[in-house]
């Protein structure tokens, strides 16, 4: 049965006419996988509905930082009250403190930390620190990894870049991007070998430590203990973007999950909770550079807005009671040990993979260590998975090239609905 998108149709034609491709950030626009954006009316737990009247299991999650569902209760409650006092007063309020203290106590690299408001600002900002702190100005970034679309980072981006295939996109100026060195995920000797070329220019390298932008790619054993590594030696900085995996692959980020003392990190999503937030924080001694304790300018009218603050501590409130993270990443997997059953069962050569709450399955029988290798995998298969999905009430982010998130609000029926679902979508895909 096809689904009855003839609302959602109406309304993406006319915000065609006034919004750039009819959306607010590209990827919502379904070109990866054709067809119509279903458009949201409101979510309740794991599911959303759409305006005409389907409802979807959600793995996309706003693009992962609902990792208590939609209206979490205490969420929205919090914000009932938050709200009631006022939206924003761009004066300091103890919101922020306790947001600043509950990132310290989650990350042991985090000494100090900066509200921002999404997280290209926040490894925008981290960027400028790092270069004022070292002097130095290149910055070395993996391909396919997204930090936002700021200009020196958007050079082989993931993301949506990836499935316009414009990683770098007219408008950013060749000086912006000439700083930027670009190097395989997973390439420790390339970075080696750059460090040896532009060692003194370096001003810091900016990893996903789990690069969740071009689809799901683990960092190799010793990758981010060789880049921990020659960052020191060369007295450049280490970056770890945690806006998608920070509370995600471990409470404590991924950083917790491999061991690794970042220098500054970033952050975004789960951290505000479903509203707009970003942070970056790190060294004290780095971060003090931070105006108007230091020099290095960096502001923001909404940061720190006391909605955003409510939304995410409540969010990290939740998350870290006892059983809660733990419970998310059994049922991420269980999702996958159903998933890969089904693909056994099919004689599929393929296979899902998880860490933490994230999810990926890449349609490529390539064993997936960086860009290249995920670009292998077959989107024409994925378009037409995606749409039996759907159709089956699963919505999953429409694209290969992007994870799949879990939530506290998922249960094991639902996640055992999914795997059935995917059964039947994959025999109707291929
Ligand atoms: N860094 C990473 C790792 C991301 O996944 C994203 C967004 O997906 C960003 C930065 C940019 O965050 P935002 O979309 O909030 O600007």
């Amino acid at each position: 049965m096809p689904l009855d998108l003839s609302r959602s149709q109406a309304l993406f034609a006319a915000s065609q006419e006034v919004i750039p491709g009819g959306v607010n950030s590209p990827v919502r626009a379904f070109r990866a996988v054709g067809g119509t954006p279903p458009f949201i009316e409101r979510g309740a737990g794991c599911r959303i509905y759409d305006v005409d009247g389907n409802a979807y299991i959600d793995y996309c999650l706003s693009w992962g930082p609902l990792i208590l569902g939609h209206c979490h209760p205490e969420v929205v409650a919090a914000l009932q009250e938050t709200l009631s006092r006022g939206t924003s007063f761009g004066a300091p309020t103890e919101l922020e403190l306790r947001m600043a203290q509950k990132v310290i106590d989650c990350l042991p690299s985090v000494e100090v930390v900066r509200m921002v408001n999404s997280g290209t600002e926040a490894t925008m900002s981290a960027i400028r620190l790092a270069r004022a702190y070292t002097r130095r100005s290149k910055v070395i970034k993996f391909i396919g990894c997204y930090h936002g679309h700021h200009d020196s980072m958007l050079v082989r981006a993931g993301s949506g870049a990836t499935d316009l295939g414009v990683p770098d996109s007219p408008g950013v100026p060749a000086a912006a991007a000439a700083g930027t060195i670009s190097i395989r995920y997973n390439d420790l000797e390339g970075v080696e070998a750059a460090f040896r070329e532009y060692g003194s220019d370096i001003a810091a390298v900016i990893v996903e430590p789990v690069a969740a932008n071009m689809g799901l790619v683990l960092p190799q054993p010793g990758f981010l203990e060789g880049l921990r590594r020659v960052t020191r030696e060369h007295g450049a900085l280490l970056i770890f973007d945690e806006v998608l995996t920070g509370w995600r692959v471990a409470y404590g980020g991924a950083q917790a999950h491999f061991g690794i003392d970042p220098d500054l990190t970033t952050f975004g999503k789960v951290i505000g909770g479903g509203l707009p937030v970003g942070a970056y924080g790190g060294k004290r001694e780095i971060m003090s550079m931070v105006a108007p304790s230091g020099p290095v300018y960096q502001a923001g009218t909404l940061s720190g807005n006391p909605l955003a603050m409510t939304a995410g501590l409540t969010t990290l409130e939740v998350l870290g009671r006892p059983g809660n993270f733990e419970r998310i990443v059994a049922l991420t997997e269980r999702l996958v040990a159903g998933l890969n059953q089904v693909l056994e069962r099919l004689d599929l050569p393929y296979r899902a993979a998880s860490i933490g709450t994230l999810f990926g399955l890449f349609f490529t029988t390539e064993r997936v260590v960086d860009y290249e290798t995920a670009l292998t995998a077959d989107t024409g298969l994925f378009s037409r998975y995606h749409h039996a999905m759907l159709r089956r009430g699963i919505y999953l982010a429409p694209s290969q090239f992007e994870v799949g998130f879990m939530s506290l609000a998922h249960t094991e029926a639902e996640v055992d609905a999914t795997v059935a679902a995917a059964e039947e979508a994959l025999r109707e895909a291929l």
